[in-house]
């Protein structure tokens, strides 16, 4: 993601904050407990917020934690894969690591990671994420864009794709595969609404688009291939995004906050730590609602009446009274990013399929990120590498003549 943005020229986009991750106290309403990270070489700045926070865990908690964590630590990824098999609570159970820690520090995590409790999520994610943070000295810095991502992100995309020749349509969905005699793609057939559909053809044919769609898109004939069978696995999580417009100030954090609420994940006044909706007397929340299988199919108003309610324990000074809604606005997203639970990794699929013209991009394709934008953006390396290897991966005398596929 900052290579990509670096590429565009907009990585001063980013609005960094201070490395620290905030926790609410749901026991101590309104109060907020920090991991300030100092700037030290990694893994001792994540050891030395997590030695200095006395909020959240006891001395004996954080001894039980770090020798937890150590076979993690010490037989690095390969160890990671291999607690795929388990839920996160089935290994912190395995490692002795007790529920208070689960509680206060691992639900937090999960659900900002995947929008799913620890009972349900692999416990590979959240090891996967925490060796990251204790590898990587600004692993758990975190960054806001400065607007909306559209604007201030794909657009940016779209002007370098075009500037070089490419083009680019929105609106425009894929309705059917159609094959040759021999499997591979012969066209796509693509439509927009009230326009007829029509045919588009290429060298080489990329899906990006998330794994529930494809699957109901996949033509017969590969239904029948391994390769797409294993997609079966592979199924979107539900989440809701609320944005909700206050009339007056909630607070002046200018980070990510963990909600630590049953219904809520992370959060953060979009009012102070993002640019575009930057007002110094009126809060905008911007708040996940996770996890949201219980609540994809109720009404706005159901929704935001339960996101107020948690909010009240949060902001127990302001909440319902004296701060006043001006408006707010729910986003559902039935599907999102792939529903991590034990087991999936085997069935995430490289961007390479046995179709020799018919590649895959997205989150849920193998590659070390995960389901999120890193994962997503380097996907699509991988997919322009694994079309490179099939186009254009011949002598020196081949390269010269060969011709850029269009895709
Ligand atoms: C509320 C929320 C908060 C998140 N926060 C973060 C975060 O802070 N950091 C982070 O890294 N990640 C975050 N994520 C996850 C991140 O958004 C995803 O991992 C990422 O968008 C996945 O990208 P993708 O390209 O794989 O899939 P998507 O972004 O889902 O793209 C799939 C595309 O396919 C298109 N499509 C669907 N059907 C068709 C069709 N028939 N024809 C053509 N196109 C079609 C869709 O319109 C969509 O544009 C968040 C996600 C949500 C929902």
């Amino acid at each position: 993601m900052l290579q990509l943005m670096a590429e565009l020229g907009i990585s001063d986009r980013l609005q960094w904050k201070q490395h620290t991750l905030i926790f609410n106290q749901p026991e101590k309403p309104g109060v907020l407990s920090r991991f300030d990270v100092p700037d030290i070489p990694a893994p001792f700045n994540v050891i030395v917020s997590i030695l200095r926070n006395n909020d959240m865990l006891t001395w004996q908690q954080k001894i039980r934690f770090a020798i937890g964590l150590l076979p993690a630590v010490v037989r690095g990824q390969r160890y990671v894969e291999s607690t795929d098999r388990y839920t996160l609570s089935e290994w912190l159970r395995l490692q002795g690591i007790d529920e208070g820690v689960n509680t206060d520090i691992f639900i937090a995590a999960s659900k900002a990671l995947t929008f799913i409790n620890p009972d349900e999520v692999s416990a590979m994610i959240t090891l996967t994420a925490l060796n990251r943070f204790l590898q990587e000295r600004y692993g758990s810095k975190i960054a806001f864009l400065d607007g909306a991502p559209p604007q201030r992100l794909c657009q940016p995309i779209v002007d370098h794709f075009v500037q070089r020749g490419g083009s680019v349509e929105t609106g425009v969905s894929l309705r059917r595969i159609e094959l040759n005699a021999d499997g591979t793609v012969k066209h796509f057939v693509v439509g927009k609404k009230g326009e007829p559909d029509r045919v588009l053809e290429a060298d080489a044919y990329v899906s990006a688009m998330s794994v529930d769609i494809l699957k109901l898109l996949l033509p017969d004939r590969w239904r029948e291939l391994e390769f797409f069978q294993k997609l079966e696995g592979l199924e979107g999580v539900p989440v809701i995004n609320i944005q909700i417009w206050f009339d007056r100030k909630l607070t002046n954090v200018d980070q990510l906050l963990f909600s630590r609420s049953p219904l809520l994940s992370v959060y953060a006044d979009m009012s102070v730590t993002c640019k575009e909706y930057a007002d110094p007397d009126k809060s905008m929340l911007e708040l996940v609602v996770a996890p949201a299988q219980e609540w994809i199919g109720r009404s706005d108003s159901d929704i935001f009446a339960a996101t107020m309610a948690e909010l009240a324990r949060l902001f127990p000074d302001q909440i319902p009274e004296p701060a006043r809604v001006r408006k707010y606005h729910v986003v559902k997203t039935p599907r999102s990013v792939y529903k991590a639970v034990p087991g999936t990794q085997s069935h995430r699929p490289p961007q390479a399929t046995p179709i020799s013209n018919f590649f895959l991009s997205g989150s849920y394709t193998l590659q070390p990120y995960l389901g999120s934008m890193e994962g997503a953006v380097l996907s699509g390396k991988l997919t322009a590498a694994a079309i490179e290897r099939a186009f254009l991966s011949h002598s020196p005398q081949d390269l010269g003549q060969a011709t850029a596929p269009q895709a």
